[in-house]
């Protein structure tokens, strides 16, 4: 005999009950603040730290600003957290009793991340993941946000923290960030296979750091082989979205705190498709 519950919705994955007439796994995304609105929210993800995560999420939170959305930078990376940096923010985001507002860039970005909360920007976060997984979660539930667009720059890799960022916030789809010798690697393979299993829809592919170049007559110089991308792009039926180069300007205008007064456009295809996906 099935058991069943007062007041039964009928909806499984929203419902905590333990039911015997449970159809379906609980839901364990989370609602945002009451007072927060976020229009679409898209996670940044690499397989491992230090390919450009960060950058490309700066550089997309830059693009669709200066399109005229409202933009805000999450910044989940909680133990490199690069995001303040970047935008030359120093100050404190101010708490209310149940609310937590975030730090407002020169051009209106509006960004939250560990760096804004600690006293001393400089002191390590030396917490265990799961301490780590619920200032995340409260990134989401406790900030008012006022955004069409929502970017989050995941923690590298796929470790309980993303695993957490993917099942609490309804992201409405993910860009894998790589380098190219990454290519190569297993890692860029099991961010994919993570986003597919958590039934996350994948936007596409960058490839950072592709080729440099030459300053003399402009020509690509792909120092770890051209075509690479591509063929990983097909490998995992990908579209391969922008190839960025090095470019020692962007690394200046990060470390100076100005990534808005950026130039580069090599992002605007994935600006176009993120526009494109807004109904
Ligand atoms: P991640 O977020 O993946 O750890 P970051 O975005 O912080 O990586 O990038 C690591 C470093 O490389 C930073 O100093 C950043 O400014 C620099 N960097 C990233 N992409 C480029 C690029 N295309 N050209 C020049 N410097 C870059």
């Amino acid at each position: 005999m099935s058991e069943t519950i007062e007041n039964c919705t009928h909806n499984c994955s929203t419902c905590g009950e333990s039911c015997a007439s449970r159809t379906s796994p609980q839901s364990l995304l989370k609602e945002h603040h009451p007072e927060a609105t976020v229009r679409h929210v898209y996670g940044i993800v690499s397989g491992k730290g230090g390919v450009g995560k960060s950058m490309v999420t700066s550089q997309l939170a830059v693009l669709m600003r200066r399109r005229g959305y409202t933009v805000g930078i999450m910044d989940a990376d909680v133990t490199g957290p690069s995001i303040p940096q970047a935008f030359g923010i120093h100050e404190k985001a101010i708490g209310t009793d149940d609310a937590l507002l975030p730090c407002v860039s020169e051009s209106g970005i509006q960004v939250i991340s560990i760096n804004v909360l600690l006293d001393d920007e400089t002191d390590p976060v030396i917490w265990r993941g799961p301490v780590i997984g619920g200032v995340v979660q409260q990134f989401w539930t406790d900030v008012i946000w006022d955004v069409d667009y929502l970017f989050v720059d995941m923690p590298p890799g796929t470790g309980d923290v993303s695993l957490n960022v993917f099942q609490q916030i309804p992201l409405d789809g993910i860009v894998v960030v790589t380098s190219p010798q990454d290519l190569v690697s297993m890692v860029v393979e099991k961010a994919v296979k993570m986003a597919e299993k958590m039934g996350v829809p994948i936007v596409g592919l960058v490839e950072n750091m592709s080729y440099v170049p030459c300053p003399d007559c402009g020509k690509k110089i792909f120092l770890f082989g051209e075509g690479k991308a591509e063929e990983a792009a097909r490998r995992h039926g990908l579209a391969l979205l922008a190839q960025m180069p090095i470019d020692p300007a962007l690394t200046k205008l990060v470390d100076e705190g100005r990534i808005e007064e950026m130039r580069s456009e090599a992002l605007s295809p994935v600006a176009d498709v993120l526009e494109g996906a807004k109904e």
